[in-house]
């Protein structure tokens, strides 16, 4: 071990990584390096070799969707025709978009519209219905906002103004490209900002939407097209589904909806149908030319602090791997995850659930009946490991002509996807649909499935590895095992019963006891200063209670290790939150994201735990030491 003057007792983050922070160098294409970022970088260079060798011819596979997903990664690399042909195959949407002059002309086309993937003033989809888990329904919400988050709108919000300046300084370079005239370049882009900052005022903000369960608002659809006119939802619905049309819809973000008539309706309109046309303009960019790809990318770049783009082989790799990501996953674990590593994993996680189980009998704070209940979710908890057994037939659909232009295949494929969404709607839910690829460095639960999902590439080092002790293993993937399963039982997920249907199954003092754990849980994060702004406690409880319920299931089994090495647990914890990430970034993720920042996840709760104190003999000297009655496990 590299020796450092740190002490583990005082920075449990800085003494473990502190070395690599010295000298790790963030990717120029990238917002971050170091842990889950490292494993993806792994990944794509893995993957990208594969993709080189299939496009050469020099490999098979007996995957038949990974054929299309090489003509499309090929199409990409093609980038000479799309120079040649500039802004043209934009021009056909953006001459239809230009020719709607009426609330009228936009309702004839709407469903037309929405499947070639413009805008329309309120966006709809289908999803699982969270009071039905087994069913579909038809949900509607505001539109997307410019910048990240509401919050960047206040007057007082600096980043705010000079991302929007970024943004409009794009915006005008793209409509430069369009035939229209230089006025009306000007008049299409106020009218898109003043159509953005309407909307900006009634839209929920990432905070309300952290509360997802919240979302399920059933409303009757004459009611809702009530709101949207003269936006005629009823036709819009009619049309995508005839006599089937949904008769109760699930409203998002109420707030929006229920305001919506009053920002497009009279002179409105055309700041609604100007929005439209610059994002359809927007929104082709990365298909057309290099120089107009390249352009439309500047706001996301600022946005993450990223300098340059990544090589067109990187993007054509990734365009292509998130289009048919299942058939890529399913390649990626078949030929990169070992059965044994997979039974392994399996056999963690069922040792986490059965730990979790005789936890929560032992829990002071809930009824006998409410740990009943808790421990009827636990068990039927499904468990996604690796990569599905099957590829789903949708994949199989994503056919394109490979003499097209790029942007028109892109087109396709979208709209082939989106009706694929749009007609799920009178069918069951599929419970054996994954959420995540193979090829994803990441893990979740879904809390109207009640299934945890871990794809193959989050199951390598420092997470897990054979090779490594099991206390290793514990701090590392056990940990994030132990967080997924407690997200049944987070502010959100604790709404939901075993079945993933949202049902209070709480006696009322035992949920006012959670609530005032929660509570503890936001007052422990909540005004960390951090990179000259300040954690939100609220916006970040659901992760930190997954991560203490993850490091409370997890030290527990460490109790039954005859080998357990709680020095190993620790530091493995604090190596795989260890991350570097460029300023714009880190403020990006500070107003926009669930989970606290990575240091504060390696840092703060270990020392909610005793286990944490007797493993590095931490007192009250040290920086990383609270008080017992403040520590706080929830499960
Ligand atoms: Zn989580």
């Amino acid at each position: 071990m590299t020796e450092t003057k740190i002490r583990i007792q005082d920075d449990l983050y800085q003494a473990v990584n502190g070395e690599w922070l010295k000298t790790a160098v963030i990717p120029e294409d990238r917002p971050t390096t170091g842990g889950f970022s490292d494993l993806d970088q792994g990944v794509e260079k893995l993957m990208m070799a594969e993709f080189r060798a299939f496009a050469a011819g020099e490999k098979t596979t007996d995957i038949p969707e990974i054929r299309y997903a090489i003509a499309l990664y090929k199409k990409v690399l093609d980038a000479e025709r799309r120079n040649r042909e500039g802004i043209a195959p934009a021009l056909p949407l953006l001459e239809k978009l230009r020719g709607i002059k009426t609330p009228e002309a936009l309702n004839a086309q709407a469903a037309e519209l929405l499947l070639e993937g413009v805008e329309l003033p309120v966006q709809v989809g289908v999803s699982e219905d969270m009071e039905n888990a087994e069913k579909h329904c038809f949900v509607v919400l505001g539109p997307d906002l410019i910048l990240p988050d509401t919050t960047y709108y206040a007057e007082d919000n600096e980043s705010g103004k000079q991302l929007l300046a970024v943004w409009s300084d794009m915006a005008a370079k793209v409509l430069a490209f369009t035939p229209l005239s230089e006025a009306e370049q000007k008049q299409y882009l106020a009218d898109a900002l003043a159509f953005d900052a309407l909307v900006a005022r009634k839209v929920k903000s990432q905070l309300e939407w952290s509360e997802y369960y919240k979302c399920h608002n059933p409303m009757d659809a004459d009611e809702v097209a009530g709101f949207t006119a003269p936006f005629d939802l009823k036709k819009l619905l009619e049309d995508l589904y005839g006599e089937a049309a949904p008769k109760t819809l699930i409203v998002y973000d109420p707030k929006a909806v229920k305001e919506m008539n009053g920002y497009y309706s009279g002179e409105n309109f055309d700041l609604y149908i100007h929005w439209a046309y610059v994002n359809a303009m927007l929104k082709a960019t990365p298909f057309l030319s290099e120089e107009l790809a390249a352009l439309g990318k500047t706001y996301k770049r600022a946005l993450r602090g990223v300098s340059v783009d990544p090589s067109l082989e990187k993007q054509a790799y990734h365009l292509a791997s998130d289009m048919y990501a299942e058939p890529v996953g399913v390649y990626y674990g078949r030929t990169y995850f070992g059965e044994e590593a997979k039974k392994d994993v399996v056999a963690m996680v069922h040792k986490i659930i059965d730990t979790y189980k005789l936890r929560m009998a032992k829990n002071t704070f809930l009824a006998a009946s409410t740990k009943e209940q808790a421990i009827k979710k636990l068990s039927t908890i499904e468990v996604k490991m690796g990569y599905p057994d099957e590829i789903k037939p949708i994949w199989s659909k994503l056919v394109f002509d490979e003499q097209d232009s790029l942007l028109p295949i892109m087109r396709k494929l979208r709209e082939i996807r989106q009706r694929d969404m749009l007609d799920k709607l009178h069918k069951p839910v599929d419970r054996t649909e994954w959420l995540m690829p193979g090829h994803m460095v990441n893990a979740c639960y879904n809390p109207s499935a009640n299934d945890i999902t871990f794809p193959a590439a989050i199951l390598q080092k420092p997470f897990y590895a054979l090779s490594q002790s099991a206390s290793e293993n514990l701090g590392g993937i056990g940990a994030v095992i132990g967080h997924e399963i407690s997200h049944a039982f987070d502010n959100n997920g604790a709404n939901f019963d075993e079945h993933g249907n949202l049902k209070n199954w709480w006696k009322e003092a035992d949920f006012a006891a959670f609530q005032e754990l929660t509570k503890g849980m936001i007052e422990q994060f909540d005004g960390i200063e951090f990179h000259g702004g300040k954690v939100s406690g609220e916006l970040t409880v659901s992760e930190n209670i997954a991560d203490n319920g993850g490091m409370g299931v997890t030290l527990e089994i460490m109790h039954g290790l005859p080998d357990a090495d709680y020095q190993a647990y620790f530091k493995n914890w604090a190596r795989v939150w260890c991350q570097k990430a460029k300023e714009e970034y880190i403020r990006l993720l500070l107003a926009s994201d669930v989970h606290s920042p990575t240091v504060l996840r390696a840092n703060m709760q270990p020392r909610n735990f005793p286990e944490w104190y007797d493993a590095f003999g931490v007192t009250e000297q040290d920086q990383m030491y609270i008080a017992p009655e403040k520590r706080i496990s929830i499960w």
